[in-house]
C-alpha cells in the first residue's frame, strides 16, 4: 500500500484546528506530509471520498501498553478465561491492530519508571504503525530530593533534560509524590502540605518544583498528574488542593519549541472523572472554565466485563484491600522499584450494576458536556484500566446523544440511577467537538498539534476517512449510523500510508518514538550531573549511565 503522492477527492473535511468545520475539500499528500500542491502530477493516487467525512487521525493522550505493570496483567490474566476472551493476552499487535482500526496514530503511553525506560522502548519497537511516546513517572524519585528540597529548578531541569536524552522520554508524570515513604511507616497522610518523616518536603513542594522545572525546560507536553486518592473520598479535596497550589503560583505555558500552536496548559489532570465518588463535579467544571491553563483527560468506562487495574496509587489499592472488594482468585502484584516508585496490577469486573462504576461513567460524560472549553478536555479510557479500545464507537454516542445515552442507562444500578443527574441533561457535543475531544484537544495538549490532530499544510497525513456524511444524518437522533462508520472506519492513512481499508489492516509499517529534552541552559552542566551521578553510584544498585537506551535512530523524532 506504499504511495508517495495520494489525493483524497471532495470528502467532507472537518478540521478545526485550521478553523474547517465541513467543507467540500480535497486533501493533498507527499512524501508522508499534507501539501498544498503536488511536485508533478505523476502517479497520484486517488481516494474518492464524495459523500464521506474525511478528519485527523485519533491520539491517545493516557494509555498503558508498554510497561512492567501491562506484563503483570498479562501474567495474572493467563489462566483467567473471561481475560482471555476480552483482552486476547493484552498483545502488543492486538493493542496496536484495535487503535489503528478506531483511527488512532499516536499513542502516550503515560507511566513509565526511568529505570523501566528500556523495557517501553523495546515494546514500543514491537508496535507497528502508530507512534509512541512516554512520560517517566518522577514522584518519588530519590535523586531529585534535594531539589525538591530547595527549589533548585535550574539543577533540576538540567538533570531531567539529560534523563530525557538517556531515556527518549518524551516528559514527566506525577502521581502520588513521595507517598510511598508514609505508607512504608504505617501511615496515610491525609494532607498533601505535610512533610515527610525522613524528608523535609511535601508533596505539594513536588506539584510545584514539577511544574516550575518543565516550564523552565519548554517542553511540548506540561506536567501530566495524577492526584493520590482517586476512586476515594479524598481524591477530590486533594484535587482541588492541588490544583489550587499551582494556580497560586501565576505560572504561564512556556512551550519552548519549533511548532507554531502551543499548548495552553501548565497541568494536565489524568482520568479528572475518577475523583469524584460522590457524582458532583461542579467544582472542577467551574475551576476549568475561569483557568483555561489547564487540561484533563476523561476515562471514559466502556463496561468489559474484566479490566486489568494498572495503578500506582496505594491509597486506592488500601481501599480496595480494606474493603475486600479485590476479587482474591484474581491475585494482586505489587512491586518496587528502587528509589523510583512502586505500583501495583490486579483484575477487576466494572460492573453496571455498581453505584461506584457508574458515577465514574456519569463524571466523564459531566466533564465532557459541562467544560465550556472543549479544547481542555481529552477523551481517554486510560486503557485498559477502564475500557477497551474497541469501546470507543458507542462511547461516541453517548457524548453526541441523549437518545443513546438514556438507552445505555437501562439496568444500571438503580441508587445511581435515581440520583444521576446524566438523565437530565439535554445538551450534547456536535460532531467537530467530539473531534477535537479525540483528536485536536490531545494535539494540543501534548504540544505536537503542529504535526498531529491537524489536516494544514506541513502536517503528518494521519487521517481518517469516514463512511459517513455527517450533514445529511443527525447524530443525536440515528446514533447507531455514528457508531457503524467509527466501528470500520474506511480509510485509515498514517504518515501518507493506507494502513487501514475497510476491513483490511496493514501492519507492515513502523512507527515513530517521539521525544524531548528541552532548552535549558546553564554553566553548571558537569557539576550538577557529576553529583547525580555520585549520587547513583552511592545509593543505587546501578549506575546512572546505564539508564542510557539504545535504539535505532530511524525510529526516533525529538520534538525541538
Ligand atoms: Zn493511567
Amino acid at each position: 500500500m506504499k504511495e508517495n503522492k495520494v489525493l483524497i477527492r471532495n470528502g467532507l473535511v472537518y478540521d478545526p484546528i485550521n478553523n474547517i468545520e465541513g467543507e467540500i475539500k480535497d486533501i493533498l499528500i507527499e512524501s508522508g506530509k499534507i501539501i498544498d500542491k503536488f511536485s508533478n502530477n505523476k502517479n497520484i493516487n486517488e481516494i474518492d471520498a464524495r459523500g464521506k467525512t474525511v478528519i485527523p487521525a485519533a491520539i491517545d493522550i493516557h494509555t498503558h501498553v508498554a510497561s512492567q505493570q501491562v506484563n503483570w496483567a498479562r501474567l495474572i490474566g493467563v489462566n483467567n478465561e473471561k481475560f482471555k476472551e476480552i483482552w486476547q493476552g493484552l498483545t502488543l499487535e492486538k493493542i496496536a491492530r484495535d487503535y489503528i482500526s478506531m483511527g488512532y496514530t499516536f499513542i502516550l503511553e503515560a507511566n513509565v519508571f526511568p529505570s523501566l525506560a528500556k523495557q517501553t522502548i523495546f515494546n514500543f519497537q514491537q508496535i507497528p504503525v502508530l507512534d509512541k511516546a512516554m512520560l517517566l513517572n518522577i514522584s518519588n524519585f530519590w535523586p531529585l530530593e534535594l531539589e525538591y528540597q530547595r527549589n533548585k529548578t535550574t539543577d533540576m531541569a538540567v538533570f531531567l533534560s539529560d534523563l530525557l536524552e538517556k531515556t527518549y522520554g518524551f516528559g514527566f508524570k506525577v502521581y502520588n509524590p513521595f507517598e510511598n515513604e508514609m505508607w512504608d511507616l504505617k501511615e496515610l497522610r491525609e494532607d498533601l502540605s505535610a512533610q515527610g518523616r525522613l524528608y523535609n518536603f511535601s508533596a505539594l513542594d513536588v506539584y510545584e518544583n514539577v511544574v516550575k522545572c518543565i516550564e523552565t525546560m519548554g517542553l511540548p507536553h506540561s506536567a501530566h498528574v495524577h492526584i493520590e486518592g482517586y476512586e476515594s473520598g479524598i481524591g477530590k479535596k486533594n484535587l482541588l488542593t492541588v490544583l489550587e497550589k499551582v494556580n497560586s503560583l501565576n505560572i504561564s505555558p512556556s512551550q519552548k519549541t519549533k511548532s507554531t500552536i502551543k499548548r495552553d496548559q501548565i497541568l494536565h489532570i489524568a482520568h479528572a472523572n475518577t475523583y469524584a465518588p460522590d457524582g458532583k463535579n461542579e467544582e472542577l467544571i467551574q475551576f476549568l472554565n475561569n483557568n483555561p491553563n489547564y487540561s484533563i483527560n476523561l476515562s471514559f468506562v466502556g463496561f468489559n466485563q474484566i479490566n486489568p487495574l494498572i495503578t500506582s496509587d496505594r491509597r486506592s489499592i488500601n481501599q480496595l484491600i480494606t474493603l475486600n472488594s479485590l476479587d482474591p482468585t484474581n491475585k494482586l502484584i505489587t512491586s518496587a522499584v528502587e528509589f523510583e516508585g512502586d505500583s501495583f496490577v490486579t483484575l477487576r469486573q466494572i460492573s453496571k450494576k455498581n453505584f461506584n462504576d457508574c458515577i465514574i461513567w456519569a463524571n466523564a460524560i459531566d466533564l465532557a458536556l459541562n467544560v465550556s472549553n472543549k479544547s481542555q478536555i481529552c477523551f481517554s479510557l486510560n486503557y485498559p484500566n477502564y475500557g477497551n479500545i474497541t469501546n470507543i464507537p458507542e462511547i461516541l454516542t453517548w457524548l453526541t446523544s441523549e437518545k443513546a445515552r438514556n438507552d445505555f442507562m437501562e439496568g444500571m444500578n438503580e441508587k445511581f440511577l435515581k440520583a444521576s443527574i446524566v438523565q437530565n441533561m439535554k445538551n450534547s457535543l456536535n460532531f467537530s467537538e467530539a473531534i477535537s475531544l479525540t483528536r485536536i484537544s490531545p494535539a494540543k495538549s501534548l504540544g505536537i498539534a503542529d504535526v498531529k490532530g491537524n489536516l494544514g499544510r506541513g502536517a503528518d497525513a494521519d487521517i481518517n476517512i469516514i463512511d459517513l456524511n455527517v450533514q445529511e444524518v443527525e447524530i443525536s437522533k440515528d446514533y447507531n449510523k455514528l457508531r457503524n462508520a467509527f466501528s470500520n472506519i474506511a480509510y485509515v492513512i498514517k504518515s501518507g500510508e493506507v494502513v487501514k481499508k475497510q476491513n483490511e489492516v496493514d501492519l507492515d509499517m513502523q512507527g515513530s518514538i517521539f521525544w524531548a529534552q528541552g532548552k535549558v541552559e546553564s554553566s553548571e552542566k558537569s557539576l550538577i550531573m557529576s553529583k547525580k551521578k555520585e549520587f547513583y553510584q552511592k545509593y543505587s544498585s546501578f549506575f546512572y549511565d546505564s539508564l542510557q537506551v539504545s535504539v535505532d535512530n530511524n525510529l526516533l523524532r525529538k520534538i525541538e
